[in-house]
């Protein structure tokens, strides 16, 4: 991770939360992005970047946490020199570190003559105090004011972030280089080890995920990080599930939606008291709204979380938190990037969308997989750039929201319109006699591709095909309504309770070529 990309997200998430407040100066989120963004601009065009340290030396200000930022954002590496070092100590430091440009507030900016005779290395200084300007030296204000705002320009993540100084305590303070990934990595330690005691005293996990997929080793690790009793049960039954939360008293587990939905469906499910539960994680497929709305009604007082993401991203990227729960609008949302991923939608070009335009989602971060195991062309294939391209389609809404709309794979292309197969499903999914479905695109002479519904029907019920389309059609487009659908009794899963849409391409395939043939 680079530093900046937290300034990134937190700004884009936190627009108007206020970032700093010096004095009578209060700044916020957005203003601190672009107040950096344009610093970082300026110190560009002075000859800061890749390679070079740029030294700050002040008091603490808004301006000094600017000047941080801004030295990151430039790429270049921070400096800051120990305030209570003597002319002739930091005249040493700025000369033994070849450092090119100083940043300085008003307490300091009388030793500067002194530091340029002393340093032939220094050539430009940097005035941040609130006072006016010394002669000789560019005013931190009025070269934010004049650059405009660039993209950071980010180093390697193992990359020097800073020379920081020790505290001198036992003899003359040592120079301490540290990455941003060493920055990073504490920072996230500590944040984590914060949220890593257990919930409740003898706190249980209750392991319903097939224990080979990462959706179950992510909470293997969380819940071995806090202490957890782990609670074991072969695989996935839903009587025995509902019965051993009761029981043992689980207090979280992680559930595919499918899953979440054979436990609803179970006819005692009431019957059971499921107060033990504080938190249930979901994800690894497509959340219905439907099902996630009959899942909040059902499960009173747990606090849902969703996670997207993928095996290659260890599994993490996304997470919609509990609270986000409360707002409707975020249901059909996946939530917004954990503070290790920086997620991006993109066009085929690899170039950025704006924000509500629907592309490829690609992360990158610490978590990206090394690559697949003597695959490299299949590693190159989705590693670009530092970019894991997920294969999924999504956009990422005003608020940093990511949605994710459906697999490039699964997406229909019908009469040259794209078709996204989850958005189909959802459409009938909410139908009150179905149980299940699952929508496919199949080969067709005229369309290209035609939509085409695969239902599982709840028991004791009947309904038409036209009944679906009609029903699809009240929420969805005309286009985008199935033109045949297939009534079955169950769908194919795959291990990790995923439906396999291949093998419903197939199966279809081969019933269709038996027709033409007989
Ligand atoms: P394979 O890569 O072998 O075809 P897979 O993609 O299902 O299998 P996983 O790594 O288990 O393998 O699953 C990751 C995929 O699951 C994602 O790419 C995405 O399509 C889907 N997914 C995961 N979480 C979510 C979510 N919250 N919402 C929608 N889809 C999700
Ligand atoms: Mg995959």
């Amino acid at each position: 991770m680079n530093i900046t990309q937290a300034l990134h997200r937190t700004a884009t998430q936190h627009p108007d939360r206020v970032a700093t407040i010096d004095g009578a100066r209060t700044r916020t989120y957005a203003e601190l992005l672009d107040r950096t963004a344009r610093l970082g601009s300026a110190l560009g065009t002075l000859g800061a970047g890749p390679g070079q340290r740029v030294a700050i030396l002040g008091l603490n200000s808004d301006r000094f946490l600017e000047s941080m930022l801004g030295v990151l954002w430039a790429g270049a590496a921070l400096n800051p020199v120990n305030i209570r070092w003597n002319a002739e100590e930091i005249a040493y430091s700025l000369a033994d570190s070849d450092t090119a440009l100083l940043i300085v507030d008003d307490a300091f900016a009388a030793l500067v003559p002194g530091l340029l005779r002393a340093c032939p290395s220094l050539h430009t200084v940097i005035h941040c105090g609130d006072g006016p300007t010394p002669d000789g030296m560019a005013g931190f204000e009025a070269l934010i004011a004049a650059a405009e705002p660039v993209e950071a320009v980010e180093p390697d993540a193992d990359e020097l972030a800073g020379v920081f100084y020790t505290g001198g305590t036992t003899g003359f303070p040592k120079g301490v280089m540290l990455s941003h990934t060493n920055l990073f990595s504490s920072a996230m330690g500590g944040l984590l080890t914060r949220h890593a005691e257990p919930m409740v005293e003898d706190y249980r996990y209750l392991h319903a995920m097939p224990m080979f997929h990462l959706a179950g080793i992510g909470l293997f690790l969380v819940a071995l990080i806090r202490g957890g009793t782990h609670v074991l049960i072969p695989f996935f039954n839903p009587p025995q599930v509902l019965r051993v939360i009761a029981e043992l008293r689980i207090n979280e587990t992680a559930l595919a939606p499918i899953m979440i939905q054979l436990l609803l469906d179970q006819p005692d499910f009431a019957e059971h008291d499921l107060t033990c539960l504080v938190n249930v994680n979901y994800g690894a497929a497509p959340m219905p709204e439907s099902l996630l709305r009959r899942a909040i009604a059902g499960l009173p007082g747990v606090q849902l979380t969703q996670a997207y993401g993928m095996t290659e991203l260890s599994p993490l990227a996304t997470l919609l938190l509990p609270a986000d729960h409360h707002d409707a609008a975020r249901l059909r949302s996946a939530g917004r990037p954990c503070v290790h991923a920086d997620v991006r939608v993109v066009d085929e070009q690899d170039a950025p969308v704006p924000g509500g335009t629907i592309g490829e989602i690609v992360c990158r971060g610490p978590h990206v997989m090394l690559g697949y195991w003597n695959r490299p062309a299949e590693t190159a294939a989705v590693l670009r750039n530092g970019w894991m391209h997920t294969g999924d389609l999504g956009f990422l809404d005003g608020d940093g929201y990511l949605h994710v709309v459906d697999r490039l794979k699964d997406m229909i292309v019908s009469g040259g319109e794209n078709v996204y197969s989850a958005e189909v499903e959802n459409a009938i999914a909410t139908h009150p006699a179905v149980a299940g479905c699952a929508v496919i695109g199949v080969p067709d002479d005229r369309w290209g591709e035609r939509v085409h519904a695969v239902v599982v029907l709840r028991e004791g019920t009947s309904v038409t095909e036209d009944a679906i389309r009609e029903h699809a059609r009240l929420t969805i487009a005309g286009y985008k309504c199935p033109r045949s659908v297939e009534f079955v009794d169950s769908l194919p899963l795959s291990s990790t309770n995923k439906v396999l849409k291949t093998e419903l391409r197939d199966r279809l395939r081969h019933r269709e070529t038996a027709a033409s043939d007989g």
